[in-house]
């Protein structure tokens, strides 16, 4: 078990936040809106109404000990980089913090963010993969060239093993996992075979994940 600190509980901090605790972990989240601390109170460990930019108070609420703070202020670009700096210099060994924009991520990177996150734009990149190509229900940037997909198999792999298939050899692709119903099968071998409606998880170049899923 980890201990979190979330500070400002918009959709995404609140999202973070909630699921850290379902997760397990202790959860203390910060707002400076009564209302917003109010709606998550039962679903954390503690939730404090303050002013993230108030050291004090931050201190005050326990937060030196965790082991990750998430600075998910958004509008304010002011306080989310005060914030964020106040709790890297209260010596929290992971700092997570949420950009608007390349800028702003640029400054919380130069300023000691250990993470920074961009779940607008990040958000906005997998919807419009999975728009562009039906069969793809997940997209994951490992960088500008390579991703992970998760893909529904077509009926045309359905009954041959991945040996057969042979993905890594030809499309430079490897099957990381497959999901059939509830059951996940990790690192499948080349023995295993592909099942109409399986979920193939992959990895690989763009180009090839692109060119598998067109063939
Ligand atoms: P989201 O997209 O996650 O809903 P957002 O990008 O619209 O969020 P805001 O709503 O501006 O961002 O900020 C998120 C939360 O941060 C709000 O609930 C707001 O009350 C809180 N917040 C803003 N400034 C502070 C501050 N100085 N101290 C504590 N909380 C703050």
């Amino acid at each position: 078990m980890k201990q979190f600190a979330v500070i400002g509980l918009g959709r995404f901090g609140s999202s973070v936040a909630r699921t850290l605790a379902r997760m397990g972990h202790q959860v203390i989240a910060i707002d400076s809106d009564e209302a917003k601390v109010e709606a998550l109170m039962n679903e954390v460990t503690t939730a404090i109404q303050a002013d993230a930019r108030d050291e004090e108070a931050l201190k005050a609420a326990g937060i030196r000990n965790v082991d990750v703070a998430i600075v998910a202020i958004g509008e304010n670009v002011e306080a989310n980089i005060l914030v964020t700096l106040i709790v890297k210099e209260m010596g929290i060994k992971c700092v997570v913090a949420k950009a608007l924009n390349d800028l702003h991520g640029k400054v919380l990177a130069k300023i000691g963010a250990d993470k920074v996150v961009y779940p607008e734009r990040d958000m906005g990149i997998r919807v419009a993969h999975t728009l562009v190509s039906g069969n793809v229900l997940e997209h994951i940037d490992l960088s500008p060239e390579y991703s992970i997909v998760e893909i529904v198999a077509p009926a045309r792999v359905a009954g041959k093993t991945l040996g057969q298939l042979n993905l890594r050899a030809q499309h430079g692709v490897s099957v990381m996992a497959i999901k059939r119903n509830d059951k996940i099968l990790a690192a499948p071998g080349a023995d295993d075979v592909v099942e109409e409606g399986d979920i193939m998880v992959l990895v690989g170049r763009n180009k090839a994940l692109e060119r598998l899923q067109e063939s």
